[in-house]
């Protein structure tokens, strides 16, 4: 069987949405990643990691990718991020007037909070670091509530 270019078979199975997201159109996991065969690959694999791989490269061991723009059924890998697991693991969600960011702790041991977003295809993005967890979620609360997020 030939082999369909990356290009065409990504063409195939995503649709764009006014977000910039690359909607994948196939089967979804019932945890809301898509799922891609391809090339005699029976183990279904996540989607966006697949895509991911072919367009920006292989992902570091142990990392794991993040999605910025909150939409799991996303391929684009402009909207992915890879994060330490240990980052994943520790990530929540605080949730303030429908925006959102994520909180984790480097290997090095620093806290980071994330605020990303995504609006009208344009990625944004603010983030504070530091050793001390409750400063750094304080500063990010801070902004958020400032309002800064929204402008
Ligand atoms: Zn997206």
């Amino acid at each position: 069987m030939k082999r369909q270019p990356f290009e065409t078979w990504l063409r195939e199975r995503t649709s764009v949405t006014v977000d910039g997201c690359w909607n994948w159109e196939l089967a979804i996991n019932s945890d809301g990643y898509g799922l891609s065969y391809r090339d005699g690959v029976h183990e279904p694999k996540r989607a966006h990691r697949y895509v991911y791989e072919q367009m920006v490269g292989p992902i570091p061991d142990g990392l794991v990718l993040d999605h910025l723009c909150r939409n799991r059924r996303c391929v684009n890998p402009d909207h992915l991020e890879p994060v330490t697991h240990q980052a994943n693991l520790r990530r929540g969600w605080d949730a303030l007037n429908g925006r959102s960011y994520s909180v984790y702790q480097t290997a090095e041991g620093y806290w980071v909070t994330a605020f990303s977003a995504m609006r009208e295809g344009v990625r944004r993005r603010k983030v504070f670091k530091g050793r001390n967890r409750a400063l750094v979620e304080a500063r990010m609360t801070a902004w958020l509530e400032d309002g800064r997020a929204a402008r």
